[in-house]
């Protein structure tokens, strides 16, 4: 079957800097897929790839079958929404989705049509007349989306396209890119460095650090199974255990992490032979739904999420910490 975006041995240098390193890759039709990593480790510079912005320095990219070098942006079938918009201020909303159709030669009136049905599924019919300074953060980056969706691209590439927006309405515009996303079977690439959103909308994720892919794969396999501490540690503040630590509480003397949210806490008590450890709680942070407690097991720092409904605890308490075998994930040794 072909696949939407493949990247076969993909490097972009900038000078000494290695922004994409040799990555590999393969994005299947209809695919909903997050770049996620930290700041600088290559994401953007992947996007800007796959849209025809930067070139590979060596390797190679298909979309859509097509091999990608050399074809300019405008004839790859793929649109970016970028976290500022860069919507036209000084356009109305409706020339302003037009745009594209504008520069590709379609006369007015179906382009003017296109950019209404665009703005429909958008959810931003009435709006059409008005500035973009006269709209909120969220309806702008809508207008954003429509200025993609109405070239009817096979990919949509997306930058940061929800960091502007304050955390309510960000979750709001997660639920509905989702739902436009898998209504229109169009291919989302989606950057992002907040780990909750890729978890929350991708159907597969790849971690990135230093210009690599360090792992692929669902939310819930990035989540429950990191393949390395760095990923462990990124998406999800795991507890990272070293060999010695894990060795010591009965489990392999392996690389382990270790999910807060697995860990019972209780006041008091002894530990039991295995998968549980004695340790002082050194500060407590009461987060709504859950409260994150900071423990000491002896020179070991372990974080549990328990329920705010556990009860009260307080800095200094002895506690027992426990969690299930299967709450372990033996990872790889490099960091
Ligand atoms: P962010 O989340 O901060 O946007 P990112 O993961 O998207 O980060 P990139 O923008 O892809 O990272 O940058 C990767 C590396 O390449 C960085 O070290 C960056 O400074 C460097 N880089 C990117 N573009 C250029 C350029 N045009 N010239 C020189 N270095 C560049």
């Amino acid at each position: 079957m072909t696949t939407a975006v493949s990247f076969q041995n993909v490097s972009r240098h900038f000078g000494a800097v290695r922004a994409v390193d040799d990555v590999t890759l393969d994005i299947a039709p209809g695919e909903f897929f997050a770049m996620l990593g930290p700041s600088g480790s290559g994401k953007t510079t992947c996007l800007r790839l796959i849209a025809g912005f930067e070139q590979p320095s060596s390797g190679h990219i298909e979309i859509f079958g097509t091999t990608a070098e050399g074809l300019p942006p405008y004839r790859r079938n793929v649109n970016t929404v970028f976290q500022d918009y860069a919507l036209f201020p000084h356009m109305s909303i409706l020339d302003n989705v037009a745009y594209g159709l504008m520069v590709k030669g379609v006369a007015r009136a179906a382009r003017e049509a296109k950019a209404l049905d665009a703005l429909d599924l958008v959810e931003l019919k009435g709006f059409e007349g008005r500035r973009p300074s006269q709209l909120s953060g969220g309806q702008r980056q809508r207008v954003a989306l429509a200025r993609a969706l109405v070239n009817e691209p096979k990919v949509l590439l997306l930058d940061e396209p929800l960091g502007a927006l304050d955390l309510k309405l960000r979750e709001q515009m997660q639920v509905e890119l989702k739902t436009l996303q898998r209504n229109l079977g169009i291919t989302f690439v989606f950057v992002t460095h907040d780990q909750g959103e890729a978890l929350s909308m991708a159907d597969r994720v790849a971690i990135f650090n230093n210009g690599k892919i360090v792992q692929v794969g669902a939310p819930q396999e990035i989540y429950e199974r990191p393949r390395t501490r760095f990923v462990a540690d990124f998406v999800g503040s795991s507890n990272v255990l070293p060999p010695d630590f894990a060795g010591k509480t009965g489990a392999p003397a392996r690389w382990m992490s270790l999910r807060p949210e697995k860990i019972t806490i209780a006041v008091g008590g002894t530990p039991a032979k295995a998968h549980s450890v004695a340790a002082k709680v050194t500060s407590v942070h009461y987060q709504g739904a859950v409260t994150r407690v900071n423990t000491d097991a002896g020179g070991q720092a372990i974080a549990v999420a328990a329920p705010s409904s556990f009860g009260l605890i307080a800095i200094g308490d002895e506690v027992t910490l426990s969690w299930p075998a299967d709450a372990l994930h033996a990872m790889e040794d490099e960091a």
